[in-house]
């Protein structure tokens, strides 16, 4: 363990997590699997999985090719590897290295920030909807939680984020959104910085921003700002499995969250990720690639009348009139699994953009189900036959069990 973290604050810290224990820090591919646990143990052959915010075209070529030819070297612990992608990334971004910290993806910094900066006298505030997992971490310090609905064009209200606790630790804006895909300005950032409460930060997780036309903070950590830049291999690079992303900020803000750990990076990955930064074509080609199948998408939605929020990333909401839940579980019937639903919009779903002919099988779907008649007593309840099944893959609090018919 780092001798930095203090006795005081490790037994604050055990204390806190022994309160929270019936509930870990879940992410993007536990909610999912967890919905999908509701419905299914395992995916039957064929499914559609479009309820993750995965890339379906994985690792580009050359990062396979290197990843093959490092398969024998996996028996050692190669720091030089990390290094090398330390470099690569700090040379692109003129920054200097001690500014970017590596880990096997964005998960651990998002949550090794909010436990650093937040507690019970500093608040989490984020935006509903948003990404959920520094919900789950923030139980873990104990911090109260205050949600800012998003405005009126989906971006994060920040005006109204900075006014809602002059106690916060951390303002954390996800920046393309998760769910809605949509972005925040850079003005809005800046004023953030500019008007927030002194010794908080701004925790910016740019895990989409690649898809999109938001403008990267990059150049705010560069100017010793407050803020903890997050990025991602897991989204347009198609390495969601291998694991690795980055936090990036000053390195005092680094030293604090360093305290949670740092651990020796698969050699893969790094050596993956390493390649894909030489590629200049990748992230242009892949964003044209998503952006093309989702604007015919939108173009199909609109055709047909169906409401959804416009989004610069690979996902989007959807209304769909009635209980979301209800056509997540129809959807399922038909092999096609979509995202989940956020409490404060019932009735919106969460789609990722697969590949063309995964989004044909969805639009299918979609459209059998939407005109089937939305059914007043479909209703999800606990099915102890379905026990099983086995609870591994369900969160604690989650039963198995059955839409009505
Ligand atoms: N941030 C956002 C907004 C996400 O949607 C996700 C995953 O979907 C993550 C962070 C974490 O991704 P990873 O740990 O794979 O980098």
């Amino acid at each position: 363990m780092n001798t930095n973290l203090s006795r005081r604050t490790f037994f604050g810290m055990a204390a806190a997590a022994t309160a929270a224990a019936a509930m870990p820090i879940l992410t993007e591919p536990q909610l999912a699997r967890a919905q999908r646990a509701r419905i299914a143990r395992d995916l039957p052959p064929g499914a559609v999985r479009i309820d993750a915010n995965e890339n379906p075209l994985g690792p580009c070529s050359g990062a396979c090719a290197v990843m093959s030819s490092l398969l024998p070297e996996g028996g050692r612990y190669d720091d030089q590897l990390t290094q090398k992608l330390v470099d690569a990334f700090t040379a692109m971004e003129g920054l200097k290295p001690d500014y970017l910290r590596v880990y096997a993806g964005s998960s651990e910094p998002l949550h090794y920030t909010t436990l650093a900066f937040t507690s019970k006298e500093r608040s989490l505030v984020v935006a509903d909807p948003s990404y959920e997992a520094p919900l789950y971490a923030a139980k873990f310090s104990g911090a109260n939680i205050v949600k800012v609905p998003l405005a009126k064009d989906y971006s994060h209200d920040v005006r109204a984020m900075i006014a809602a606790d002059p106690n916060a630790g951390v303002f954390y804006i996800c920046n393309p959104n998760n769910p809605t895909g949509t972005i925040t300005s850079r003005e809005d950032i800046e004023y953030a910085l500019a008007n927030k409460p002194k010794g908080s930060i701004l925790l910016v997780d740019e895990a989409y921003i690649h898809f999109s036309d938001a403008t990267p903070s990059i150049d705010l950590v560069k100017a010793d700002k407050d803020l903890i830049v997050l990025r991602t291999f897991s989204k347009i690079y198609g390495m969601a499995g291998l694991r690795c992303g980055f936090a990036i900020g000053r390195p005092d803000l680094l030293a604090k969250i360093q305290v949670y750990g740092m651990n020796m990076m698969p050699i893969l990955a790094v050596a993956a990720a390493t390649s894909s930064l030489q590629v200049p074509e990748l992230v242009p080609e892949r964003r044209k690639i998503n952006t093309d199948i989702r604007n015919d998408t939108f173009a199909w939605l609109a055709a047909n009348h169906y409401k959804f929020i416009p989004s610069q990333t690979n996902c989007f909401m959807v209304d769909t009139g009635r209980p979301g839940k209800e056509v997540i579980a129809a959807m399922a019937e038909k092999n096609v699994y979509i995202g989940r639903v956020w409490p404060v919009w019932p009735t919106y779903v969460r789609i990722t953009v697969g590949t063309r002919s995964e989004m044909d099988k969805f639009q299918q779907a979609w459209k059998e189900v939407m005109t089937a008649p939305a059914s007043a007593g479909r209703r999800w309840k606990p099915d102890p036959t379905l026990a099983d099944l086995g609870s591994r893959d369900l969160p604690p609090g989650m039963a198995r069990g059955r839409f009505s018919a």
